[in-house]
């Protein structure tokens, strides 16, 4: 049960429904390849094209062009049901009348097994999901996560070769979609399955996956693990969609690279002087205008006059128990945003205490664009 998926300039176009519409790209020839046994999302804003490419990989939406591997095998032209795929959908989509064996034993019902095998199985998949107790009870006696927790062992009773998973946990409040993500996690690393999970929510990505592909508009706009995208965006786009961050324009005033294809960057800001070691130096200008993204809990606070921070002025505080929110104001009138954990710069009532600071920003945490 070792399954890599594989997507091959993989495409879903739709022809406008209005006379002169145009076409619209849902999925424009994506190439993937996500490794066995890992939890990989699909994240992006609504609309980027996430669920329609989950649909195609489950064989529910026929791909205007490209092709999909599990492994070696090319499962593009086949039907749902002869591709070995689970699927949890956002709705836990449950029989009402049927107790939580039946329903997750229903999924079995149309492939020969015998009773014994089918119990063997429910209760095996029940088990994993940590809802055995429960086998006997009506869906609407339980609560949303454990429905969801059914949801999931219907979809893990056929044991299948990849599981799919469409925003599953859209559907729950606050508290129970953190104990979810870490059951899901631990459900997709003791059974070993190649889980494809779709997502427009960036912590539960960053919190869970083993890869990530950030897709904009029916594109990829930059794959990999959690922390290499968080800390190493390659566009605005992703810097912005995962987590916040402060943009800076800035002009190259000296760039040395290193051997190990790193760049130091000499940086003139409007608030001031910066340097970057960027990791990347091959597309990165020697001179000229690029973008700065730094994060705002990458800046730090220190006393003023601190020698080689810059000067600035705390203009707005929001208080949150265990961090402050700060928007500082820099020379050049600009502003950013700056996290403090564990905040000293508030008073009692929660307003700032000494608004003049320093701000010290690393070079690794400055991450360079090209404008
Ligand atoms: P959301 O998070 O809102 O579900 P998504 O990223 O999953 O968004 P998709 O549902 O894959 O996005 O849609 C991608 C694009 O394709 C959208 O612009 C959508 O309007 C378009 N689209 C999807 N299904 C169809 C269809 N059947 N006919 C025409 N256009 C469609």
């Amino acid at each position: 049960m070792s399954t890599t998926i594989r997507l091959e300039k993989l495409s879903k176009h739709y022809k406008a429904q209005v006379p002169g519409g145009g076409v619209t790209k849902a999925v424009d020839e994506i190439s993937l390849e996500i490794p066995t046994g890992h939890l990989f999302f699909l994240l992006g804003p609504s609309g980027c094209g996430k669920t329609t490419l989950l649909r195609m990989i489950a064989g529910f939406i026929e791909p205007t062009g490209g092709k999909i591997f599990f492994n070696d095998r090319d499962v593009t032209g086949l039907a749902p049901n002869k591709r070995n795929t689970g699927m949890v959908f956002q709705s836990y989509a449950l029989w009402p009348h049927m107790s939580v064996a039946q329903n997750v034993g229903f999924g079995l019902g149309v492939r020969k097994v015998s009773k014994q095998e089918k119990d063997e199985r429910v209760a095996e998949a029940l088990k994993i999901v940590r809802m055995d107790p429960y086998a006997e009870r009506k869906p609407n006696q339980l609560s949303g996560g454990q429905q969801q927790r059914v949801a999931l062992a219907r979809a893990l009773v056929v044991r299948p070769d990849v599981l799919l998973l469409d925003e599953p946990l859209s559907n729950l409040d606050a508290k129970l979609r953190l104990e979810m993500r870490s059951e899901i996690r631990r459900i997709c690393s003791e059974t070993g399955i190649t889980t494809v999970y779709v997502t427009h929510d960036q912590k539960e990505a960053l919190s869970m996956a083993d890869g990530v592909a950030v897709l904009d508009m029916g594109v990829i706009a930059q794959v990999g693990p959690p922390r290499s995208l968080y800390q190493r965006p390659s566009s605005r786009f992703v810097a912005d969609f995962l987590g916040e961050t402060n943009f800076l324009h800035a002009e190259v005033t000296d760039s040395t690279r290193t051997d190990d294809g790193r760049a130091l960057l000499k940086l003139h800001t409007d608030a001031g002087d910066i340097s970057s070691t960027a990791f990347d130096a091959a597309n990165l200008p020697a001179k000229g205008n690029v973008t700065c993204s730094v994060r705002p809990e990458a800046m730090r606070i220190v006393e003023p006059k601190t020698p080689g921070a810059i000067e600035g002025k705390i203009v707005e505080t929001i208080y949150l128990g265990e961090m402050a929110q700060y928007i500082v104001e820099l020379p050049g009138s600009t502003r950013v945003k700056v996290f403090e954990l564990h905040p000293s710069h508030v008073d009692d009532t929660g307003k700032t205490r000494e608004p003049a600071i320093g701000l010290q920003i690393d070079p690794k945490d400055v991450v360079v664009l090209a404008d």
